[in-house]
């Protein structure tokens, strides 16, 4: 009786330990210093809880993609294969500043690799000259930066001591088959997803997911809309009964107006659904539009913070703002 009362306490304290969902921008994996910064971020919060990780693309890399995308589509193919090469060759300068132990950076340089060669594969296999690009086509070329970051920033981790496996969200997340924004099914994707993502939680493994992307019924590869990867950390934090999701970002939280544009925009300290909701909408690039409504019905605290200074609270979002929108100090 007394050991299975110990296992019972085990999966108590297991289960009560905090679970969080991470999300990381583009310019917060921007290279290998960075990538090592915000996997120290996710150490910190490992020790106490369990923690999820979204990823989107390194900064640049979407764009640079659904460039060579359009390089194909006016018939030059030796230009996009060029860009191919340069996206994989970006991947791989990373890989050597991370500076890995010699058995990790093969077996990561190896899967970059392979990568690469899809990626190169289909530029020469779309017979494009002239005409547009299907659109599903479109978005396994735009799938890659994803992918790739996924893979360094997981050996970032292992490197800093946290044990974390990529997870491809084209393995979980179902979508309709509106390529390039593509609709969740969230139920669906709860049941696929809590399959692959708890038992590595369970096992105190990190999973490193890919945002973005999605996949149809029949295993296509879909993307959710640019921006959209803030939109896969709710939906994984969602997935993982998540209480809050981090949206780690370059800025110190949400403003009132696009602190790069103004130089009167505040920082709010506070705000609730509804509040940081009709900042989204209304086109703060911050928070895609799709997290707050998700995380309303989950009741999960959203924080908005910067990457480059973890000493800031951030932007907290909840239930409700205690007094309306708190301002503070940039
Ligand atoms: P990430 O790559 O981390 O997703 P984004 O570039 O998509 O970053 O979003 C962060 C940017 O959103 C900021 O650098 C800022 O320029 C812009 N932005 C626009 N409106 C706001 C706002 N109201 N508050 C904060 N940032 C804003
Ligand atoms: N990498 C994707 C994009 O550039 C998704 C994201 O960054 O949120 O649109
Ligand atoms: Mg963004």
């Amino acid at each position: 009786a007394s050991r299975f009362a110990a296992t019972r306490e085990q999966q108590r304290s297991e289960s009560d330990r905090q679970s969080v969902a991470f999300k990381f921008g583009g310019s917060s994996l921007l290279g290998a210093g960075r990538m090592l910064h915000a996997a120290n971020l996710v150490r910190s919060s490992a020790t106490t809880s369990r923690v999820a990780v979204v990823v989107s693309a390194m900064k640049g890399v979407t764009d640079e993609l659904l460039g060579l995308a359009r390089s194909m589509e006016s018939g030059k193919t030796q230009r996009a294969r060029i860009e191919a090469q340069g996206v994989v060759h970006k991947h791989l300068d990373v890989l050597r500043e991370l500076e890995l132990e010699e058995n990790d950076e093969l077996r990561v340089g190896r899967e970059l690799e392979l990568l690469g060669r899809d990626l190169l594969h289909e530029v020469s296999a779309a017979r494009t000259a002239g005409r547009s690009l299907d659109s599903a086509v479109r978005d396994r070329l735009a799938s890659f930066g994803e992918r790739c970051c996924a893979r360094l920033f997981a050996a970032a981790l292992e490197k800093s001591g946290v044990p974390a496996v990529p997870v491809s969200s084209s393995d979980f997340v179902v979508t309709c088959e509106t390529f390039q924004n593509a609709k969740p099914d969230l139920q669906e994707t709860y049941r696929r997803g809590r399959e692959i993502l708890l038992p590595l939680l369970e096992d105190g493994i990190v999973p490193v997911v890919t945002g973005f992307l999605g996949t149809t019924r029949d295993g296509r590869v879909t993307t959710l809309g640019r921006n959209s990867s803030d939109y896969s950390g709710a939906i994984i934090a969602y997935v993982v009964d998540a209480d809050e999701l981090v949206i780690w970002t370059d800025v110190d939280g949400v403003y009132t107006a696009n602190p790069g544009d103004s130089t009167e925009a505040m920082l709010l300290h506070e705000l609730s659904y509804d509040e940081a909701h009709a900042l989204a909408t209304s086109g703060a690039k911050v928070l895609h539009a799709k997290v707050l409504p998700l995380a309303a019905e989950n009741g999960m605290v959203v924080w908005v913070r910067n990457t480059f200074k973890p000493q800031f609270r951030g932007t907290k979002i909840g239930p409700s703002a205690s007094q309306g929108m708190h301002r503070g100090e940039a």
